[in-house]
C-alpha cells in the first residue's frame, strides 16, 4: 500500500461525516443498537462490533487501520501508553511458568515488568547482549514463549539481526516481539522480516508534538484479536477518541518530521564528532558504530536520538554543559518538535556515578525540528564555556 494513501486516506469514510477533510472525534462511551439481534451479534463477538469505547471506537479504528498497513501487519490495537501496548499483550500471552529471553537494558519500564512484575505470576525472564545470535540460541530453554527485542535501544542503541532471530524463534514456537519506537515505522517494519508483534510508543514519533501519550501494537489478526478478547478489556488501557484524533494528525506528517530529525541528527552528530571536547558519538548511522552495517540493512532511515561521552566525563563536567544549555531543554521522552537532552547521571544517585562505567558517561541527545545550526550553536555555547 503507498505511503500518501494510508496516511492521506485509509480508513478515512469522509462520506459518512459531511465529507469533512479532518476525520470526527466520535466522543461516546457507547453504542447503540437497533434490534435484538445486533445488540447480540455485537455483545457476542465485541472485536469486529462498535459497542462500547473501552473496545474499539471510530475514531480509532481510523488510527489502527493507519497504523496496522503502516507496519505491513493485519490488524493493530491502540492503547493509552506505549508501556501498556508491551506489557498488556505479554500478559496475554504467556503463563505461569512461562520463561522470557529479553535484550539487556531494554526501556526502563519494560524491565520493570519483566524484573518485578512478571515474577508475581512466575514467569521468568532472562536477559542477553542481543547482538549476537548464539547467545538467544543458549538462552532458550523448553518453556521459553517469548523472545523480546528493542532495536535499536533507545539509549545505547544495540541493534539485533531481526530476521535472524523471527528464525530461531519460529523453528522453536516462540513468539517475538520488537519494540520499534525508536525507528518508527517509517524507518523500519520489523514484521517484514517476520518479527510477530510489533509495539511502540506513540506518543514519541506517532503524535510528534509532545502533547499526547499513547502506544501501538501491530501483528496477526490471530494474535491481535486474542490480546483484545482477554487482557486487553480486562486491562482498560484504551486510549481516548480526542487523544486517537491527534495521532491521527500527527501522522500527516510523520515522513517530513521523520526526514527532518534524521538530517539534522545527521548535521549534529558530525558536528559534534569534530569538537575536541567530545570523546565519542553513538549513533547507528554513524560509519564508526559497531553495527553500522547492520543498521543499513534493517533500517531505511535512522531516529534522530543519539548519545555521546565528553572528554572530562567528570560528573561536574557532565552537569555544568547540560545546565549551560539554553535552547536544548532538559526532560525525558523524544519525538516531538522540540530537542531534549538527558544525561544518565540525572537517572542515578551522585554518589553511584562510576567513571569507568560507559553506561553512565553517557548523555542522551533527541533532535527534534529545530534549525541544526541553532542547536549546534547551543552545544557550542555550552561546551565551549
Ligand atoms: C517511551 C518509550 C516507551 C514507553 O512509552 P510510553 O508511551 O511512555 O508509555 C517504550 N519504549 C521505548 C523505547 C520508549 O522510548
Amino acid at each position: 500500500m503507498e505511503l500518501s494513501y494510508i496516511l492521506n486516506e485509509l480508513g478515512e469514510e469522509r462520506e459518512n461525516y459531511f465529507n469533512a477533510v479532518s476525520p470526527p472525534i466520535i466522543q461516546t462511551s457507547n453504542f447503540t443498537f437497533k434490534t435484538i439481534d445486533e445488540f447480540r451479534q455485537a455483545l457476542s463477538n465485541e472485536f469486529e462490533a462498535t459497542l462500547y469505547s473501552r473496545g474499539h471506537n471510530p475514531t480509532l479504528n481510523i488510527l489502527r487501520k493507519k497504523l496496522a498497513a503502516l507496519d505491513n501487519a493485519e490488524n493493530a490495537l491502540v492503547f493509552s501508553s506505549g508501556i501498556a501496548a508491551i506489557s498488556v499483550p505479554i500478559l496475554a500471552l504467556l503463563q505461569q511458568g512461562d520463561h522470557i529471553v529479553s535484550v539487556e537494558n531494554p526501556y526502563s519500564w519494560t524491565i520493570k515488568l519483566f524484573k518485578s512484575f512478571l515474577p508475581k505470576f512466575g514467569i521468568t525472564t532472562t536477559f542477553i547482549d542481543g547482538s549476537a545470535l548464539q547467545n538467544f540460541k543458549d538462552a532458550i530453554r523448553p518453556e521459553t514463549k517469548l523472545i523480546y527485542l528493542e532495536s535499536p535501544n533507545t539509549f545505547s542503541y544495540e541493534l539485533q539481526d531481526l530476521k535472524a532471530v523471527a528464525v530461531i524463534a519460529k523453528a522453536k514456537n516462540i513468539i517475538t516481539m520488537a519494540d520499534n519506537s525508536y525507528c518508527s515505522p517509517y524507518y523500519q517494519k520489523p514484521i517484514d522480516f517476520g518479527i510477530d508483534l510489533v509495539a511502540q510508543s506513540a506518543t514519541k514519533y506517532i503524535g510528534g508534538h509532545s502533547d499526547v501519550v499513547a502506544g501501538v501494537l501491530s501483528g496477526s489478526t490471530e494474535l491481535i484479536s486474542r490480546i483484545f478478547n482477554h487482557e486487553f478489556m480486562n486491562i482498560g488501557a484504551s486510549l481516548s477518541p480526542h487523544s486517537a484524533w491527534l495521532l491521527i494528525r500527527g501522522l500527516r506528517t510523520l515522513p517530513l518530521r521523520m526526514q527532518r530529525s534524521f538530517e539534522s541528527a545527521k548535521a549534529v552528530t558530525s558536528w559534534l564528532r569534530r569538537h575536541p571536547a567530545i570523546d565519542q558519538v553513538i549513533w547507528p548511522f554513524n560509519n564508526d558504530f559497531k553495527q553500522s552495517e547492520l543498521a543499513h540493512e534493517q533500517m531505511q532511515g535512522c531516529g534522530g536520538m543519539f548519545s555521546f561521552t565528553l572528554k572530562d566525563p567528570s560528573l561536574e563536567k557532565i552537569e555544568t554543559f547540560c545546565n549551560r544549555l539554553k535552547h536544548i531543554l532538559m526532560a525525558v521522552s523524544w519525538g516531538g518538535h522540540e530537542s531534549l537532552i538527558i544525561p544518565t547521571i540525572a537517572t542515578i544517585a551522585k554518589d553511584e556515578y562510576d567513571v569507568n562505567n560507559e553506561r553512565h558517561r553517557l548523555i542522551r541527545m533527541y533532535v527534534g525540528l529545530e534549525e541544526a545550526d541553532y542547536l549546534i550553536g547551543d552545544l557550542e555555547q555550552a561546551l565551549n564555556n
